[in-house]
Protein backbone atom coordinates (compact mmCIF):
# COMPACT_ATOMS: atom_id res chain seq x y z
CA UNK A 1 0.00 0.00 0.00
CA UNK A 2 1.46 3.13 -1.05
CA UNK A 3 1.37 6.01 1.69
CA UNK A 4 -1.05 9.06 0.79
CA UNK A 5 0.78 11.71 -1.04
CA UNK A 6 1.91 14.87 1.26
CA UNK A 7 -0.58 17.82 0.95
CA UNK A 8 2.38 20.67 -0.28
CA UNK A 9 2.44 24.14 1.38
CA UNK A 10 3.81 27.12 -0.53
CA UNK A 11 4.73 30.26 1.09
CA UNK A 12 4.86 33.18 -0.64
CA UNK A 13 7.45 35.76 -0.08
CA UNK A 14 8.24 38.93 -1.54
CA UNK A 15 11.43 39.95 -0.79
CA UNK A 16 12.47 43.77 -1.29
CA UNK A 17 16.01 45.05 0.09
CA UNK A 18 16.17 42.11 2.96
CA UNK A 19 19.70 41.10 2.52
CA UNK A 20 20.41 41.40 6.09
CA UNK A 21 17.17 39.36 6.30
CA UNK A 22 17.38 36.32 4.59
CA UNK A 23 19.31 34.34 5.83
CA UNK A 24 17.26 34.39 9.57
CA UNK A 25 13.63 34.31 7.39
CA UNK A 26 15.13 30.47 6.29
CA UNK A 27 16.09 29.65 9.82
CA UNK A 28 12.98 30.43 11.21
CA UNK A 29 10.88 28.85 8.38
CA UNK A 30 13.44 25.47 9.00
CA UNK A 31 12.14 25.64 12.91
CA UNK A 32 8.70 25.53 12.22
CA UNK A 33 8.66 23.18 9.56
CA UNK A 34 10.97 20.37 10.23
CA UNK A 35 8.73 18.76 12.62
CA UNK A 36 5.92 18.61 10.36
CA UNK A 37 8.24 17.20 7.77
CA UNK A 38 6.29 14.06 7.72
CA UNK A 39 3.10 15.06 7.17
CA UNK A 40 3.88 18.46 4.92
CA UNK A 41 5.97 19.43 1.77
CA UNK A 42 6.94 22.68 1.99
CA UNK A 43 8.36 25.65 -1.04
CA UNK A 44 8.93 28.60 -0.64
CA UNK A 45 8.38 30.91 -3.62
CA UNK A 46 10.78 34.33 -2.91
CA UNK A 47 10.19 37.06 -4.90
CA UNK A 48 13.07 39.48 -5.39
CA UNK A 49 11.19 42.35 -6.31
CA UNK A 50 13.82 44.33 -8.01
CA UNK A 51 15.85 44.88 -4.66
CA UNK A 52 19.15 47.26 -4.85
CA UNK A 53 21.32 45.07 -2.18
CA UNK A 54 22.43 41.79 -1.93
CA UNK A 55 19.31 40.16 -1.59
CA UNK A 56 19.26 38.39 -4.79
CA UNK A 57 22.70 36.58 -3.82
CA UNK A 58 21.45 35.78 -0.64
CA UNK A 59 18.67 33.67 -2.00
CA UNK A 60 20.85 32.64 -4.44
CA UNK A 61 22.77 31.24 -0.89
CA UNK A 62 19.82 30.34 0.70
CA UNK A 63 19.25 27.79 -2.28
CA UNK A 64 22.05 25.64 -1.59
CA UNK A 65 20.63 24.12 1.84
CA UNK A 66 16.76 24.93 1.29
CA UNK A 67 16.12 23.02 -2.17
CA UNK A 68 12.63 23.86 -1.70
CA UNK A 69 12.97 27.20 -2.38
CA UNK A 70 12.08 29.09 -5.57
CA UNK A 71 13.90 32.22 -6.71
CA UNK A 72 11.68 34.04 -8.62
CA UNK A 73 13.83 37.55 -9.99
CA UNK A 74 11.33 40.35 -11.56
CA UNK A 75 13.06 42.49 -13.72
CA UNK A 76 12.64 45.77 -11.54
CA UNK A 77 10.79 47.15 -8.68
CA UNK A 78 7.30 46.56 -9.09
CA UNK A 79 5.94 46.95 -5.78
CA UNK A 80 4.86 44.56 -3.00
CA UNK A 81 1.12 43.96 -4.50
CA UNK A 82 2.80 42.44 -7.68
CA UNK A 83 5.88 40.69 -6.10
CA UNK A 84 2.59 38.49 -4.05
CA UNK A 85 0.87 38.22 -7.54
CA UNK A 86 4.04 36.88 -9.23
CA UNK A 87 4.49 34.14 -6.07
CA UNK A 88 0.95 33.16 -6.20
CA UNK A 89 1.71 32.65 -10.62
CA UNK A 90 4.42 30.55 -9.18
CA UNK A 91 3.27 28.32 -6.28
CA UNK A 92 2.05 25.15 -6.73
CA UNK A 93 1.21 23.93 -3.17
CA UNK A 94 -1.91 22.85 -2.18
CA UNK A 95 -2.53 25.50 0.09
CA UNK A 96 -0.58 28.98 -0.33
CA UNK A 97 0.92 32.01 2.23
CA UNK A 98 2.23 34.68 1.59
CA UNK A 99 4.49 36.00 4.15
CA UNK A 100 6.56 39.12 4.58
CA UNK A 101 10.42 38.17 4.69
CA UNK A 102 11.29 40.76 7.34
CA UNK A 103 9.75 38.70 10.19
CA UNK A 104 6.97 40.96 11.18
CA UNK A 105 4.42 38.06 10.86
CA UNK A 106 5.88 35.24 13.16
CA UNK A 107 6.12 31.68 10.84
CA UNK A 108 5.40 30.05 14.35
CA UNK A 109 1.32 31.19 13.55
CA UNK A 110 1.67 29.01 10.21
CA UNK A 111 1.00 26.18 12.26
CA UNK A 112 -2.40 27.63 13.47
CA UNK A 113 -3.44 28.42 9.78
CA UNK A 114 -2.79 24.59 8.65
CA UNK A 115 -4.60 23.44 11.78
CA UNK A 116 -7.53 25.69 10.77
CA UNK A 117 -7.26 24.66 6.91
CA UNK A 118 -7.17 20.85 7.79
CA UNK A 119 -10.41 21.41 9.51
CA UNK A 120 -12.08 22.72 6.36
CA UNK A 121 -11.55 26.22 5.89
CA UNK A 122 -10.22 27.68 2.80
CA UNK A 123 -8.98 30.79 3.84
CA UNK A 124 -7.19 31.42 7.12
CA UNK A 125 -6.98 35.16 8.21
CA UNK A 126 -4.16 35.85 10.37
CA UNK A 127 -5.61 39.11 12.22
CA UNK A 128 -3.09 41.01 14.38
CA UNK A 129 -4.79 41.74 17.64
CA UNK A 130 -1.95 44.57 18.30
CA UNK A 131 -0.90 47.82 16.04
CA UNK A 132 2.30 47.87 18.42
CA UNK A 133 4.81 48.09 15.82
CA UNK A 134 3.14 50.69 13.58
CA UNK A 135 3.13 54.87 13.81
CA UNK A 136 0.54 55.93 15.73
CA UNK A 137 -0.41 58.43 12.53
CA UNK A 138 -1.11 55.26 10.64
CA UNK A 139 -3.07 52.87 13.37
CA UNK A 140 -5.24 56.12 13.43
CA UNK A 141 -5.58 56.07 9.16
CA UNK A 142 -5.75 52.60 9.09
CA UNK A 143 -8.63 52.00 11.26
CA UNK A 144 -10.57 54.75 9.50
CA UNK A 145 -9.76 53.75 5.77
CA UNK A 146 -11.43 50.07 6.57
CA UNK A 147 -14.58 52.02 7.91
CA UNK A 148 -14.61 54.13 4.90
CA UNK A 149 -13.91 51.89 2.62
CA UNK A 150 -16.45 48.77 3.91
CA UNK A 151 -19.21 51.61 3.93
CA UNK A 152 -18.76 52.79 0.53
CA UNK A 153 -17.52 49.70 -1.29
CA UNK A 154 -19.42 46.36 -2.50
CA UNK A 155 -17.32 43.68 -0.41
CA UNK A 156 -15.59 44.05 3.18
CA UNK A 157 -12.12 43.96 3.86
CA UNK A 158 -11.62 42.18 7.57
CA UNK A 159 -9.78 45.25 9.63
CA UNK A 160 -6.69 44.29 11.18
CA UNK A 161 -6.21 41.34 8.64
CA UNK A 162 -2.92 41.93 5.97
CA UNK A 163 -1.79 39.52 3.09
CA UNK A 164 -0.29 36.85 5.81
CA UNK A 165 -3.37 34.48 5.38
CA UNK A 166 -3.47 30.61 3.81
CA UNK A 167 -5.55 30.11 0.56
CA UNK A 168 -6.50 26.80 -0.83
CA UNK A 169 -5.22 26.16 -3.93
CA UNK A 170 -9.46 26.73 -5.15
CA UNK A 171 -8.93 30.39 -3.69
CA UNK A 172 -5.27 30.61 -6.30
CA UNK A 173 -7.02 29.58 -8.87
CA UNK A 174 -10.10 31.89 -8.31
CA UNK A 175 -7.39 34.80 -7.62
CA UNK A 176 -5.77 33.88 -11.25
CA UNK A 177 -8.19 34.05 -13.12
CA UNK A 178 -8.90 37.97 -11.98
CA UNK A 179 -7.78 40.08 -15.12
CA UNK A 180 -7.25 43.56 -13.56
CA UNK A 181 -4.33 44.88 -13.65
CA UNK A 182 -4.34 47.33 -10.11
CA UNK A 183 -3.84 44.33 -8.14
CA UNK A 184 -5.23 45.75 -4.12
CA UNK A 185 -4.62 42.56 -2.83
CA UNK A 186 -6.53 42.72 0.34
CA UNK A 187 -9.35 43.72 -1.93
CA UNK A 188 -9.04 40.67 -4.48
CA UNK A 189 -8.65 38.26 -1.39
CA UNK A 190 -11.74 39.74 0.44
CA UNK A 191 -13.76 39.44 -3.40
CA UNK A 192 -12.93 36.24 -4.13
CA UNK A 193 -15.13 35.01 -0.86
CA UNK A 194 -15.01 31.56 0.37
CA UNK A 195 -14.82 29.90 3.86
CA UNK A 196 -13.04 31.95 6.05
CA UNK A 197 -11.62 31.42 9.62
CA UNK A 198 -9.64 33.26 11.42
CA UNK A 199 -6.70 33.02 13.93
CA UNK A 200 -4.99 35.60 15.82
CA UNK A 201 -1.18 36.69 16.05
CA UNK A 202 1.57 39.63 17.32
CA UNK A 203 3.09 41.75 14.70
CA UNK A 204 7.14 41.05 15.66
CA UNK A 205 9.05 44.24 15.26
CA UNK A 206 11.21 44.55 12.13
CA UNK A 207 14.45 42.82 12.68
CA UNK A 208 16.73 43.88 9.76
CA UNK A 209 16.58 46.68 7.34
CA UNK A 210 13.68 49.27 7.37
CA UNK A 211 10.06 49.93 6.36
CA UNK A 212 9.55 50.55 2.31
CA UNK A 213 6.11 52.36 3.30
CA UNK A 214 6.15 55.56 4.14
CA UNK A 215 3.30 57.71 4.82
CA UNK A 216 2.37 58.98 0.75
CA UNK A 217 3.12 55.78 -0.60
CA UNK A 218 0.43 54.48 2.59
CA UNK A 219 -2.00 56.64 1.48
CA UNK A 220 -1.19 56.12 -2.35
CA UNK A 221 -2.32 52.28 -1.54
CA UNK A 222 -5.74 53.51 0.32
CA UNK A 223 -6.46 55.69 -2.99
CA UNK A 224 -6.15 52.29 -5.35
CA UNK A 225 -8.45 50.27 -2.16
CA UNK A 226 -10.86 52.57 -2.27
CA UNK A 227 -10.91 53.43 -6.27
CA UNK A 228 -10.47 49.88 -6.96
CA UNK A 229 -13.36 48.58 -5.39
CA UNK A 230 -16.16 51.27 -5.10
CA UNK A 231 -17.47 53.51 -7.56
CA UNK A 232 -18.94 55.86 -4.62
CA UNK A 233 -16.60 58.51 -4.69
CA UNK A 234 -17.69 59.23 -8.38
CA UNK A 235 -21.53 59.59 -7.58
CA UNK A 236 -21.32 61.56 -4.97
CA UNK A 237 -20.60 64.48 -7.07
CA UNK A 238 -24.12 64.24 -8.50
CA UNK A 239 -25.57 64.63 -5.11
CA UNK A 240 -23.14 66.94 -4.10
CA UNK A 241 -23.93 69.29 -7.82
CA UNK A 242 -27.57 68.83 -6.46
CA UNK A 243 -26.98 70.18 -3.02
CA UNK A 244 -24.57 73.36 -4.27
CA UNK A 245 -27.36 74.26 -7.05
CA UNK A 246 -29.72 74.27 -4.38
CA UNK A 247 -28.09 76.65 -2.25
CA UNK A 248 -27.35 78.49 -4.98
CA UNK A 249 -30.75 78.91 -5.54
CA UNK A 250 -31.78 80.05 -2.16
CA UNK A 251 -29.60 82.48 -2.33
CA UNK A 252 -30.33 83.98 -5.76
CA UNK A 253 -33.62 84.13 -4.75
CA UNK A 254 -32.95 85.61 -1.15
CA UNK A 255 -30.69 88.59 -2.90
CA UNK A 256 -33.59 89.13 -5.96
CA UNK A 257 -36.30 89.21 -2.73
CA UNK A 258 -33.54 91.77 -0.47
CA UNK A 259 -32.91 93.94 -3.96
CA UNK A 260 -36.72 94.70 -4.40
CA UNK A 261 -37.26 95.33 -1.12
CA UNK A 262 -34.13 97.42 0.02
CA UNK A 263 -32.62 98.60 -3.18
CA UNK A 264 -29.28 97.45 -4.39
CA UNK A 265 -26.72 98.07 -0.90
CA UNK A 266 -23.25 97.92 -1.53
CA UNK A 267 -21.49 95.58 -4.16
CA UNK A 268 -21.82 92.39 -3.47
CA UNK A 269 -17.97 91.79 -3.38
CA UNK A 270 -17.76 89.56 -0.76
CA UNK A 271 -20.92 87.36 -1.83
CA UNK A 272 -19.34 86.97 -5.51
CA UNK A 273 -16.02 85.71 -4.12
CA UNK A 274 -17.06 82.86 -1.48
CA UNK A 275 -19.16 81.88 -4.60
CA UNK A 276 -17.11 81.83 -7.44
CA UNK A 277 -13.93 80.28 -4.93
CA UNK A 278 -16.16 77.64 -3.52
CA UNK A 279 -17.95 76.54 -6.66
CA UNK A 280 -14.60 76.14 -8.37
CA UNK A 281 -12.91 74.70 -6.03
CA UNK A 282 -15.98 71.78 -5.98
CA UNK A 283 -15.17 71.33 -9.80
CA UNK A 284 -11.41 70.81 -9.24
CA UNK A 285 -12.15 67.93 -6.39
CA UNK A 286 -14.51 66.81 -8.74
CA UNK A 287 -12.25 66.81 -11.54
CA UNK A 288 -9.75 64.92 -9.30
CA UNK A 289 -11.98 62.04 -8.73
CA UNK A 290 -12.81 61.54 -12.20
CA UNK A 291 -9.03 62.05 -12.82
CA UNK A 292 -8.30 58.85 -10.17
CA UNK A 293 -10.62 56.64 -12.27
CA UNK A 294 -9.51 57.54 -15.71
CA UNK A 295 -5.70 57.40 -14.57
CA UNK A 296 -7.06 53.50 -12.96
CA UNK A 297 -8.87 52.78 -16.50
CA UNK A 298 -5.92 53.99 -18.58
CA UNK A 299 -3.91 51.43 -16.83
CA UNK A 300 -6.27 48.82 -16.85
CA UNK A 301 -6.86 49.65 -21.11
CA UNK A 302 -2.89 49.28 -21.60
CA UNK A 303 -3.08 45.36 -20.22
CA UNK A 304 0.37 45.13 -19.49
CA UNK A 305 1.38 42.31 -16.90
CA UNK A 306 1.41 42.87 -13.41
CA UNK A 307 5.07 41.98 -13.23
CA UNK A 308 8.08 41.21 -15.66
CA UNK A 309 10.48 38.26 -14.77
CA UNK A 310 14.09 38.32 -15.47
CA UNK A 311 14.94 34.45 -13.85
CA UNK A 312 13.58 31.81 -12.46
CA UNK A 313 15.31 29.33 -10.29
CA UNK A 314 13.70 26.14 -8.97
N1 LIG B 1 8.27 44.57 -0.35
C1 LIG B 1 8.36 44.26 -1.72
N2 LIG B 1 8.38 45.29 -2.64
C2 LIG B 1 8.30 46.60 -2.26
C3 LIG B 1 8.18 46.89 -0.89
C4 LIG B 1 8.17 45.86 0.04
O1 LIG B 1 8.42 43.10 -2.09
O2 LIG B 1 8.33 47.46 -3.15
C5 LIG B 1 8.25 43.47 0.64
C6 LIG B 1 9.27 43.57 1.76
O3 LIG B 1 10.49 42.96 1.40
C7 LIG B 1 8.59 42.83 2.90
C8 LIG B 1 7.11 43.12 2.66
O4 LIG B 1 6.99 43.51 1.30
O5 LIG B 1 8.79 41.44 2.84
C9 LIG B 1 6.58 44.19 3.58
O6 LIG B 1 7.33 45.38 3.40
P1 LIG B 1 7.73 46.32 4.62
O7 LIG B 1 8.25 45.51 5.75
O8 LIG B 1 8.63 47.37 4.06
O9 LIG B 1 6.32 46.96 4.99
P2 LIG B 1 5.67 47.10 6.45
O10 LIG B 1 5.87 45.79 7.16
O11 LIG B 1 6.37 48.21 7.11
O12 LIG B 1 4.23 47.39 6.14
MG1 LIG C 1 7.59 44.83 7.47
Amino acid sequence: MSLPSKRKISLVTPCYNEQNGIQAFFRRINEVFLPIADKYELEVVAVNDGSRDQTYNELVKAKTDNSYLVIVDLSRNFGKEAAISAGLDFATGDAVIPIDSDLQHPPEVILELIEKWESGAEVVLAKRVDRKTDRPIQKLTANYFYKLHNRISDIDIPADVGDFRLMDRKVIEALKSLPENCRFMKGLFAWVGFRTATVEYKVAPREHGTTSFNTWKLWNFALEGITSFSSAPLRVWTYLGCLVSALSFAFAVYLIVKTMFFGIGTPGYASIMVTVLFASGVQLIGIGVLGEYVGRIFAESKKRPVYIVRDVIK
